[in-house]
């Protein structure tokens, strides 16, 4: 089998756009250094080319099988790309072209005839090129009767799931053939569409919002609210852990720490119990404002699912919304809970998020809150706080900053 010099990126959603595509272009190529930097693969260039970009060794080395695994790995956090293939290379000559493809699918195929009587084939082509003097079907018909003049009836075509499956690509200057395509995770460039702070819990919901907030293509830094002492330092640690995993997708975010506690006695000491979670959740809107401005953030990201829980009807979501004119993305909104835990685990956020600690918004929390808090209610009892605007700056400045998470 011959060695992979090649990975070759497809990437989707970019190439539909206009003039500013080779801004997207060279965002993913330097997210792609980026992770392999944060993996510690070395010694690798990436380069884009006419609609792909290509990873290759420095001085062209071939990759090794562990160095492929790891690269793999490492693509699958790269939002932007569509797939990608280890490829091998060759001139965008007929012959050659049929010589590679014929000599590598004829190990593949060899191999699956010790274990059954006959093998299932299919071959891809595409021409980027076109005075490439065949048309992607006539190439498509050559390679297979090239095998079949190897292996005649124990070779059959199968177009849906083939056991083996050749993909060419001829370019201008180069041919492309693959035997494997990997899907990589969609999406744009984390990054390429600004910046956003998300309000991250240490539930399940958040990190997938962040997650969703990053595949369209933003960077996101962190907001936590934590009620030490009244809560664990255990919860802020484990917060900064699962920050510091969604960071290995982007940019690396700040993680900003905000102590609610002060804010949640007076809140506690002058208001109606029962509006308690939705008052804690107004003031977590109002400081995550505040920090927007401060950092120049473009939008707030929450873990909401209309429904999930007390505070999330949408009764009491409008009432948390009205504090602020920050443009506020509910990714997970439209999930059920199962699909947001798939998504956590392919995230690989959801072993540290069911790590049980208590969250801010149950310190003090009441036996039965409102689940449809009236607006003129929630104002009246938020006016019996005295000095809230002081509060407010006072909690915001007490912030504290994480910046290598
Ligand atoms: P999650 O699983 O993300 O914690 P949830 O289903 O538990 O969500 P809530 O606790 O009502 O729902 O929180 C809704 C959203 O409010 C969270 O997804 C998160 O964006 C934000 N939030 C809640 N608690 C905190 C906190 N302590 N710090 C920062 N943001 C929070
Ligand atoms: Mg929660």
């Amino acid at each position: 089998m011959n060695e992979y010099k090649s990975i070759a990126c497809r990437y989707h959603e970019i190439a539909t756009k206009g003039h500013n595509r080779s801004m997207f272009e060279e965002r993913l190529v330097a997210n792609i250094r980026m992770l392999a930097s944060y993996d510690k693969i070395e010694d690798l260039t990436v380069q884009r080319m006419r609609g792909r970009i290509f990873i290759r060794k420095k001085k062209n080395m071939a990759f090794t099988p562990d160095e492929l695994e790891n690269i793999k790995k490492m693509l699958s956090r790269a939002y932007g790309i569509e797939s990608f293939s280890p490829v091998l290379e060759t001139a965008p000559e007929l012959e050659n072209i049929l010589d590679l493809a014929a000599k590598c699918a004829s190990a593949l195929i060899e191999k699956m005839l010790e274990k059954k009587e006959s093998v299932t084939f299919r071959s891809r082509a595409r021409r980027s090129d076109k005075s490439f003097p065949l048309k992607s079907k006539e190439l498509e018909i050559e390679i297979a009767k090239r095998l079949w003049g190897v292996f005649g009836e124990r070779l059959k075509i199968d177009l849906t799931s083939p056991d083996v499956s050749v993909g060419v690509e001829v370019r201008d200057k180069i041919a492309l053939v693959y035997y494997e395509t990997f899907k990589g995770p969609g999406g744009l460039p984390a990054g390429c569409n600004g910046n956003v702070l998300a309000l991250l819990s240490g539930g399940i919901d958040s990190p997938v919002a962040c997650g969703m907030t990053m595949k369209r293509g933003c960077n996101v830094e962190f907001l936590t609210f934590h009620s030490y002492p009244y809560t664990p330092m255990e919860s802020l640690e484990k917060v900064k852990n699962i920050a510091s995993r969604l960071n290995l997708y982007q940019k690396k975010g700040r993680l900003f720490a905000c102590n609610l506690s002060e804010l949640q006695k007076l809140i506690r000491d002058n208001c109606n119990p029962r509006f308690r979670t939705v008052l804690y959740r107004r003031m977590m809107f109002r400081i995550a404002e505040m920090v927007c401005h401060r950092y120049r953030l473009g939008a707030i990201v929450t873990g909401d699912a209309v429904g999930q829980v007390a505070s999330q009807t949408l009764v009491n979501m409008s009432v948390i919304n009205d504090v602020t004119k920050m443009l506020v993305l509910r990714p997970v909104c439209g999930m059920d809970k199962l699909e947001t835990i798939d998504r956590a685990v392919e995230l690989g956020t959801y072993d540290l998020s069911i790590i049980d600690l208590p969250d801010s918004c149950t310190v003090f929390a009441p036996d039965s809150p409102a689940v449809a808090a009236k607006y003129y209610l929630v104002e009246a009892e938020e006016k019996k706080i005295p000095d809230l605007e002081k509060a407010l700056e006072e909690t915001f400045r007490s912030i504290e900053r994480f910046d290598d998470l």
